[in-house]
């Protein structure tokens, strides 16, 4: 299939899962996991209507925005912040959807060009509190969602997680549902959330089913990416 019927299959699908949780499928965010992937795979989507891309190694992203600049894309850096990486994120980026420390959103504030619009942002949460895994733990994320109101330059737009790596459905959907608690307990508590970014390729409808407002999808839209990135 062409990334064009791909993307088709993938609204279909977004559009299905919505159903059933009563949502509409306009309010849930589709996010081109470009990584790995040649620009000429990325003009074909945005030719087929998708507008919004997702990289994670900064190099590689910085490279592909620069070679794109003619189309209005809107870039998610969704990789782990390098603290000497901050500044070409703030200058080249909309969204960071990957703040797990004070230091790196104080230092993105501190670099974001006056001429753009402040950069939003997202916490991302080690919701499976897996040592493995990226993400600040559950309890921790209240905390740093109040001092980051702080940073005039940038914008806390919810949370985000990645997903265990199992091919349990039952354990999928219990992390899910842990983590669209946790988001809801942080609206209670008074952050202006709009994002709960959860789901990925091959469970992006579990994500939906338990709340998600963004989903992120790279092979399922692209084919195998390279792995070799610069
Ligand atoms: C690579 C990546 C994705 C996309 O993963 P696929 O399984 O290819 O859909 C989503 N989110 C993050 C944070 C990633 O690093």
């Amino acid at each position: 299939m062409s990334v064009a019927e791909q993307l088709q299959a993938i609204h279909a699908d977004i559009a299905e899962a919505a159903a059933l949780v009563h949502k509409n499928p306009d309010d849930i965010a589709l996010i081109a996991v470009s990584k790995g992937q040649p620009l000429e795979k990325i003009r074909a989507a945005f030719d087929a209507g998708q507008k919004t891309f997702g990289e994670n190694y900064v190099q590689e992203a910085v490279q592909k925005i620069t070679a794109l600049q003619d189309l209005a894309i809107e870039w998610h850096f969704i990789g782990t912040i390098q603290s000497n990486k901050t500044k070409l994120i703030a200058e080249h980026f909309d969204w960071v959807q990957t703040i797990t420390r004070f230091k790196d959103a104080q230092r993105l504030n501190d670099q974001r060009p006056e001429a753009l619009s402040p950069l939003n942002i997202c916490i991302e949460v080690n919701i499976s509190e897996d040592p493995n895994k990226t993400g600040i733990a559950p309890e921790a994320v209240l905390d740093l969602a109040q001092s980051l109101t702080a940073l005039p330059r940038l914008k806390l737009r919810g949370l985000m997680t990645i997903a265990k790596l199992t091919i349990d459905p039952v354990e999928q959907a219990f992390f899910f549902d842990k983590m669209a608690a946790l988001y809801q307990d942080c609206c209670h508590k008074g952050c202006a959330f709009d994002t709960l970014s959860m789901g990925m390729s091959g469970d992006f409808a579990l994500a939906i089913a338990a709340g998600s407002t963004c989903v992120r999808i790279g092979t399922r839209l692209f084919g195998q990416r390279k792995t070799n990135h610069g």
